[in-house]
């Protein structure tokens, strides 16, 4: 069953073998894993329960109720935009289906520094391989690539630079286009339609609009959760539930449960609870074609440059061009200017190509709880991350200029506009100033790296808690550093693998 706290007489007091904070891709699948081994489960989820059709496909009305913060989550500062799911699903609701492995390179790499074993090669290929199955992981044919796409490999192909079509988890797509305001056909392989159902076929249960405030422990060891229930549109607090738990599974994602967990003073001596943050931060640089885009209309994303993206290589380059569409009200955002001449860009909107570098980044950011209910992230990106962003505003530049673009914006505060045969070299080096541009970041992690040294790790690499007994985690915050492919595959297959280890 799934219940609306805020529609529940409250306070409310409950009572169950696992309580799960956080309802993403890898909250889910660690309930459902759990449940399926006949553990009594109940998720706690701060968003709403949206079913498709109330996926409305406007942007207005869709961000506020499908992202953190209403859709304005940022660093401290301001300067970097960081986008998160809220939802019975998490940001599965919302994203664009893209599913890569983590690189071996990498893995071995946490393998050799945080042991990890738990996580052995072999037990990664058998939760990617079922991950995959569970998900319909498939290539998107070429015949449903989008002009945008093609723009990109036309542009590789030019440039004579790596680049290939993407794996999706997708099923009965229609290309509509509106995967980042949540799919109304109900197309997405996510949290949603593929793990909720069969959580709750093992007896497990929803309740929405609850955000967990504090885990609460005694003893050395987890005893439950409290948390608040909130009126879904106003965020206001209407009351409170009370949770007692044999076990409590944090899922919170990545700035989510180190927050909670550092509120909640959960003991760490190993200071690595909320200080390791990665984001994947990007920048972006818009190409205006003769010809229409229409770079909203489609499949989003189903072609990678990465040529620049070498991360086999110890100092090889860390950068990920793709295309990277935005309904209008986005675009208006990082469409630089006032007045008359944002309009004039605006006007041009069908002609316009965007395409975006993001990078494997080394930088640690940090998260800290705020207030009751809030959270903050400290996050700038560090001298070779910044030059490693420069490196991709640059890149951004020569494709859109090889796929035909007849101009190319830098939307920084002066916007810069460059021409065929402008010299593009300064952009290599262009120093990337606080407030000069917009940072975008959709994938937090790595913000409780695990590992088996309870000196150096608060968790290990089966989600368990070193430091307070039946406590596990099961989000993204466990990578031990960024991975430089989208995360959510790999998120999936932790959940499984975490749900069935606190279930043993
Ligand atoms: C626009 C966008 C596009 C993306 N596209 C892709 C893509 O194509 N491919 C890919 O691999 N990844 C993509 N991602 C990232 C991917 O979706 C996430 O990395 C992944 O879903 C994270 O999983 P998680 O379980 O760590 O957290 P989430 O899926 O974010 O789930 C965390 C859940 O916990 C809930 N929560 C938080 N705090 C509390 C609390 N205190 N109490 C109760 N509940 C709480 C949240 O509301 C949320 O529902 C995208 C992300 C965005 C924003
Ligand atoms: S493009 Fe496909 S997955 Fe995305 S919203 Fe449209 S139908 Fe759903």
């Amino acid at each position: 069953m799934i219940f609306d706290a805020a529609t529940c007489a409250l306070p409310l007091e409950l009572e169950t073998d696992l309580v799960v904070i956080g309802s993403g891709a890898g909250g889910m699948a660690a309930a459902m894993a759990a449940a399926e081994r006949g553990v009594e489960t109940l998720v706690l989820e701060a968003g709403e329960y949206l079913v498709p059709r109330d996926m409305t496909q406007r942007e207005e009305q869709m961000f506020p109720r499908l992202l953190a913060d209403n859709g304005n989550r940022t660093n401290v500062e301001r300067d970097v935009k960081i986008h998160q799911g809220r939802g019975v699903g998490g940001s599965t609701l919302h994203n664009i289906n893209l599913v890569k492995r983590i690189p071996e390179s990498i893995r071995a790499a946490w393998a050799r520094e945080r042991g990890l074993s738990h996580l052995s090669a072999e037990v990664w290929e058998a939760l990617y391989e079922e991950t995959e199955r569970l998900l319909e992981v498939s290539d998107v044919p070429r015949d449903q690539w989008n002009r945008h796409n093609r723009l990109l490999e036309a542009a590789c192909q030019q440039l004579g630079w790596k680049g290939g079509g993407l794996r999706h988890n997708r099923t009965g797509c229609l290309g509509s286009g509106f995967c980042v305001v949540g799919c109304r056909y109900n197309a997405k392989n996510n949290a949603f339609k593929v793990l909720l159902p069969r959580l709750l076929a093992a007896g497990g249960e929803v309740l929405s609009n609850a955000v967990a405030v504090r885990i609460e422990h005694q003893g050395g060891a987890a005893r439950g959760v409290r948390a608040l229930a909130v009126e879904p549109t106003t965020r206001r607090v209407v009351g409170e539930v009370r949770v007692k738990a044999g076990r409590v599974c944090v899922a919170a994602s990545a700035t989510g449960s180190p927050a909670l967990l550092l509120r909640s003073q959960v003991p760490d001596p190993s200071s690595s609870t909320g200080n390791s943050l990665r984001i994947h931060p990007a920048v972006i640089a818009a190409g205006d074609f003769a010809e229409p885009v229409h770079a909203w209309k489609g499949i989003p994303q189903t072609y990678e440059c990465t040529e620049h993206l070498q991360l086999d290589e110890p100092s090889g380059h860390r950068v990920w061009v793709l295309p990277a569409f935005a309904h209008p009200v986005g675009t208006s955002t990082m469409v630089p200017g006032y007045g008359q001449a944002h309009r004039a860009l605006m006007e041009r909107y069908e002609h316009l190509g965007v395409f975006t570098a993001m990078i494997h980044d080394e930088t640690l950011g940090t998260v800290r709880p705020h207030g009751e209910l809030g959270l903050s992230i400290d996050y700038w990106p560090n001298e070779r991350d910044r030059a490693e962003l420069a490196l991709g505003l640059w890149a951004c530049t020569q494709a859109l200029f090889a796929a035909g673009a007849e101009r190319v914006l830098i939307p920084t505060r002066r916007p810069r506009i460059l021409r065929p045969g402008d010299d593009t070299e300064w952009l290599r080096r262009y120093p990337i100033e606080r407030g000069d541009l917009d940072v975008v970041a959709v994938h937090p992690m790595a913000s409780i790296p695990m590992g088996d040294d309870p000196a150096r790790a608060a968790v290990g690499s089966d989600g368990r808690h070193h430091h307070l007994q039946n406590l596990w985690i099961a989000d993204g915050s466990l990578f031990p550093t960024s991975i430089g492919v989208p995360p959510q595959l790999s998120i999936y297959a932790l959940g499984l693998h975490v749900g069935r280890a606190l279930a043993r």
